[in-house]
């Protein structure tokens, strides 16, 4: 199973046991906005259901049953409801707009989604129907896929209630809602209540932050590595101005002794060549005889 497969069946899981009836409108609301078809004008009226997932079909066809006390018929893919007076019930309780009726109404009603566990509640099944999450250790992204132009704005706005920003791109003639930035995706998860996605979610991107940060101290360490190695470089070019000069032995004994090891040593630090030197001193004292040293090359310099 993929990682947005995986997100959905939890979301499945949870979905059906919730109770509140408000949650529950609000539900089948997105249900029927997002794969329905709905005619409730003339003669023959009806709502169409349509989904290739038989356990989401069950699902409206108990939402249905729960709310409107009627028994939709699921033939193939398609729950059909074509009682003309419970589509007219439906239709109007739940502020529903005819497909391909641009009209003044909003394609939410408001007072459907007022409260904000029916927001939630409408989101969640909109992305259960049209949603996909991409794995975050391939990539930060999130989707909804909309056939209305309209009800993806619409959307956009609910989801925007949440501090989430989705932006809309047309794809084939249908509306993708997306959303990049790991943070949104995160609080969009916890929105829907995806709880087991979020999770994982949330590991990723500390395993992510980690690495970031070994790689940080990787480059520091690379940063002494090379201020180390041009200090030595600085110190084996006085020590050889001085040797070439006036020999190595011109240098008092204590500075000769560390002028040796350099020589011998050019990668050591300065703490390893103060370990070296009999009885053994420590970083600033090495630091000092090679200050001495330089002093003496800048002044054979200043000589010359
Ligand atoms: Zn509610």
């Amino acid at each position: 199973m993929s990682f947005s497969s995986d997100v959905k069946a939890e979301m499945l899981s949870y979905i059906s046991k919730d109770a509140s009836l408000h949650c529950r409108r609000a539900r089948l609301g997105a249900v029927i906005n997002v794969c329905g078809y709905v005619n409730s004008a003339g003669k023959d009226k009806f709502i169409v259901i349509h989904n290739e997932n038989l356990s989401i079909l069950n699902l409206a066809v108990s939402l249905i049953s729960d709310i409107f006390g009627y028994d939709a018929v699921i033939i193939k893919h398609d729950a059909v409801i074509n009682d003309g007076k419970i589509v007219t019930e439906i239709t109007d309780s739940l502020g529903l707009r005819d497909s391909g009726d641009f009209g003044l109404d909003p394609p939410i009603m408001p007072s459907l989604v007022k409260r904000s566990c029916c927001k939630r509640a409408y989101i969640a099944m909109a992305f259960i129907l049209s949603g996909s999450v991409t794995d975050p250790g391939k990539q930060y992204h999130i989707e909804l896929v909309m056939n209305d132009y309209d009800h993806a704005i619409a959307l956009t706005e609910l989801i925007d209630y949440f501090g989430i920003e989705m932006k809309i791109v047309e794809r084939k003639n249908r509306y993708v809602m997306y959303c990049k930035e790991s943070e949104q995706i995160v609080d969009l998860l916890n929105v829907i209540s995806a709880h087991k996605a979020l999770l994982d979610f949330e590991n990723l991107r500390v395993v992510k932050e980690v690495r970031n940060n070994i790689n940080r101290v990787v480059n520091c360490e690379t940063a002494n590595i090379n201020r180390v190695v041009n200090t030595a470089v600085r110190q084996l070019n006085d020590i050889r101005y001085i040797a070439e000069r006036k020999g190595i032995n011109f240098l008092p004994y204590n500075l000769r002794q560390a002028a040796k090891l350099r020589l011998e040593y050019p990668d050591a630090s300065l703490k390893e060549i103060g370990e070296l030197i009999t009885p053994p001193i420590g970083k600033s004292g090495v630091n000092h005889r090679f200050n001495k040293i330089h002093e003496i090359a800048e002044k054979l310099k200043g000589d010359h």
